[in-house]
């Protein structure tokens, strides 16, 4: 997350906004409710059971995550189980990412712009041996291709086996072609299994389903003097090893199994959310995700070595491509859909934040038609227990 002079980070947030009475369409961005497929074509249902009972889940979230200067429509999709057996157990919260394609379409277009940018390279090694813009960029603009700007050194389509491979103007033919071919074995490396579809088990009891309206983060310049005060409080805690004193919810610091140690991770995360307080989705593909604790086994994972890096993310299993952070579900998703739903708190949700992390590379799942949907990774840090 990098902040400008303004305080507006590069963080999108989803803030609930309007119940959905109508029927939304395949590309609207909700909470809770059914989800709703991309041309009509439904997941394999597999990938609505939860892992540890084997239960339908309910949807959570359902977000428009279409990426710039790309031609395909792209979904996530976020699942959990309400099975209270299955609380805090791994394969109970599942994500999967939804691309509606037309690849005739795009190798046309990809096509045709090689073509150009060949004999544009062509007309320019005949005119003269100056330096040479890549035509691609021009075509394409440059974000679809990796820029120094990435903090992972190349976009999602930078290295992988998209049709949209940058067309060097520069490059001989035959390292093209090779590199075109590299690409390729890359992204055919692992076809996915050919395990046969289930039909989809739609939950009888879905969330109540909410719009969501999508605002970027912006956060006060001035150092927030309530925030300045817990943090104060918390350092004399720590220094006293008193409790905490109460106050309001997020003041009251979570405990280690070591006794009291004041988490300024979670004091980050509260001081986060304290700025935005509406805030059920926080969205920045490529960036870093807020972690909720450090002392879990996750948030030690993520941030082995001093701080989290997408290389601790697992990688893709069909393209072994690298995963990046995209978004993560923030407590107030819970209070928000449990009370609209009638759900009793008790019965409730426990996790401190769900992240979803995605291939890079945004690689093709198998495709029914022009539709296909793949599992995606999801790291959730659950509720610290009192
Ligand atoms: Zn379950
Ligand atoms: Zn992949």
């Amino acid at each position: 997350m990098s902040e400008s002079a303004s305080g507006r980070t590069s963080v999108l947030l989803g803030v609930p906004d309007e119940e959905v009475l109508d029927t939304p369409t395949a590309f609207d961005t909700r909470i809770g409710g059914q989800p709703i497929w991309l041309q009509g074509t439904a997941a394999d249902g597999q990938l609505g059971l939860c892992k540890v009972c084997g239960g339908a889940m309910a949807m959570l979230l359902q977000v428009n995550a279409a990426l710039e200067d790309t031609t395909y429509e792209r979904m996530i999709y976020v699942f959990t189980c309400r099975n209270k057996k299955c609380r805090r157990k791994e394969g109970s919260v599942r994500a999967f990412r939804g691309v509606l394609r037309d690849l005739a379409k795009e190798a046309e277009t990809t096509a045709a712009a090689e073509a150009e940018a060949r004999a544009a390279a062509e007309a320019k090694a005949q005119a003269a041996a100056a330096p040479k813009p890549a035509v691609g960029s021009m075509i394409f603009g440059d974000s679809s291709f990796g820029s120094a700007a990435s903090p992972f050194g190349a976009a999602p389509f930078g290295a992988g086996p998209s049709p949209f491979a940058k067309p060097a103007a520069a490059e001989p033919a035959a390292d093209l072609a090779q590199s075109f071919a590299d690409k390729l074995k890359v992204g055919l490396a692992e076809p996915a299994a050919a395990a046969p579809a289930q039909p989809w088990q739609t939950v009888a009891d879905p969330y109540s389903s909410f719009y969501l309206y999508v605002e970027s983060e912006v956060l006060s310049n001035e150092p927030d003097k309530e925030v300045a005060a817990l943090a104060a409080q918390a350092e004399a805690l720590a220094a006293d090893g008193a409790g905490p004193s109460g106050g309001d919810e997020w003041s009251a610091v979570p405990e280690s199994s070591g006794g009291l140690a004041i988490d300024h991770t979670f004091q980050k995360f509260a001081d986060l959310v304290n700025e935005n307080p509406d805030q059920v989705v926080r969205y920045e593909r490529g960036g870093a995700p807020v972690l909720y604790s450090k002392t879990d086994a996750l948030a030690k994972k993520l941030a082995a070595g001093g701080g989290y890096s997408a290389g601790h993310l697992p990688a893709c299993p069909r393209c072994r491509s690298h995963r990046v952070f995209e978004l993560q579900l923030m407590p107030y998703l819970i209070e928000y859909l449990e009370d609209k739903s009638g759900v009793d708190i008790l019965n409730g949700m426990e996790w401190g934040t769900i992240m979803v992390g995605t291939c890079m590379r945004d690689c093709v799942p198998p495709l029914d038609g022009h539709v296909g949907y793949v599992e995606e990774w999801v790291g959730v840090q659950w509720e610290e227990i009192k």
